[in-house]
C-alpha cells in the first residue's frame, strides 16, 4: 500500500482510533486498521460497512438520557441525509432555528429534542430502538461518549461514563 500524498510505502497496524471526521468528539473506534506513513506522516483508517457504523453510532446517540448537544444534532441530521433546510422543513422551524442548534446557541426544545429522534429511530429499524426512552430523557445536555467495536455484521456502540 503507497502513501497517496507521497508515494512512500505505508504500514499497518491495528488501532484505537478517534473518530473526529463524525463531527463528534468522544467517539473512539476500537481495533480498526489505520495504515500510516512514516515519510510525511499521512494517515488513512479503513472502515468497513460504514453505513452501519453511522447507523449503530445514531442509534447510541438517541438512547443517552441527556438532551442532545449541538455537534448531535448536526451528526443526526447529515445521518438523515438532509441539509439544513431540509431538516428545518422537516422539523417544522425557520432555518436560523436549525443553524442555532448547531451552533451552540441555542438549545433544541423538548419537543424538538423527541422529534429528531423519533425521525432517526424510524429511519433505523423500530425494535433496534425502545421508544419508551423518549419518556425518559433529562433537562441537561451531555456529549455522548462512545466506544465503537466491529461486531458480527456490523458495528456495535456503547456509551462510556465521562
Ligand atoms: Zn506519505
Amino acid at each position: 500500500m503507497k502513501c497517496p500524498e507521497c508515494g512512500e510505502p505505508m504500514t499497518s497496524a491495528r488501532e484505537n482510533y478517534s473518530y473526529t471526521a463524525s463531527g463528534l468528539p468522544y467517539v473512539t473506534l476500537i481495533g480498526v486498521e489505520v495504515r500510516r506513513c512514516k515519510a510525511c506522516g499521512e494517515h488513512e483508517v479503513v472502515l468497513p460497512r460504514i453505513e452501519q457504523l453511522h447507523r449503530a453510532i445514531a442509534l447510541a446517540v438517541i438512547s443517552k438520557r441527556a438532551r442532545l448537544t449541538a455537534a448531535e444534532v448536526r451528526y443526526l441530521r447529515k445521518y438523515l441525509g438532509w441539509s439544513g433546510t431540509d431538516f428545518a422543513k422537516h422539523m417544522g422551524v425557520t432555518p436560523e432555528s436549525v443553524s442555532r442548534w448547531e451552533n451552540e446557541r441555542e438549545q433544541m426544545s423538548a419537543v424538538a429534542d423527541r422529534l429528531l429522534r423519533l425521525m432517526v429511530a424510524t429511519k433505523a429499524p423500530v425494535s433496534e430502538y425502545p421508544l419508551d426512552s423518549l419518556a425518559d430523557l433529562a433537562e441537561d445536555s451531555a456529549p455522548v461518549r462512545l466506544r465503537v467495536e466491529p461486531a458480527k455484521g456490523g458495528w456495535r456502540a456503547e456509551a462510556v461514563a465521562a
